[in-house]
């Protein structure tokens, strides 16, 4: 009997931003998690298993609570580090706090999408 091929996991297939069902086609035409230019570019079906990634009308909206969380994640820490381990004062704990989210804005983006696709998009699409 021959073995198949061992696909990557979820969060390994998240974090790469591969299709959830063949984990082998790019989500985004720019690969990688920091790109600046061309962030929301995506495919429209996944180039190796032609899975439509947008499934209907309005499914990305989703992904904006995942981003949200992810917003928080990187927020609250940030400020809580400037603020009471660094002594920062509040305005610049606050302020530092928002650059950091500023910077992040890519990966936050492009992993809101493919959490929530992955979430959501493990399907077989109607070709
Ligand atoms: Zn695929």
């Amino acid at each position: 009997m021959a073995k198949e091929e061992s696909k990557p996991g979820v969060f390994a297939g998240i974090v790469a931003l591969k299709c959830p069902q063949c984990r082998e086609g790019n989500l985004f035409k720019k690969p990688g998690l920091y790109t600046v230019s061309g962030m929301g570019d995506m495919y429209d079906r996944c180039p190796k298993c032609n899975l439509k990634y947008e499934q209907e009308p309005g499914f990305w909206w989703g992904s904006m609570y995942l981003n949200y969380g992810f917003s928080v994640a990187i927020i609250l820490p940030t400020f809580i580090v400037f603020k009471l381990f660094l002594d920062v004062s509040f305005y610049g704990s606050l302020a530092l706090a928002g650059g950091m989210l500023a910077l992040f804005i890519p990966v936050i983006f492009r992993l809101g999408r493919a959490t929530w696709l992955y979430w959501f998009g493990k399907y077989k699409s109607p070709s």
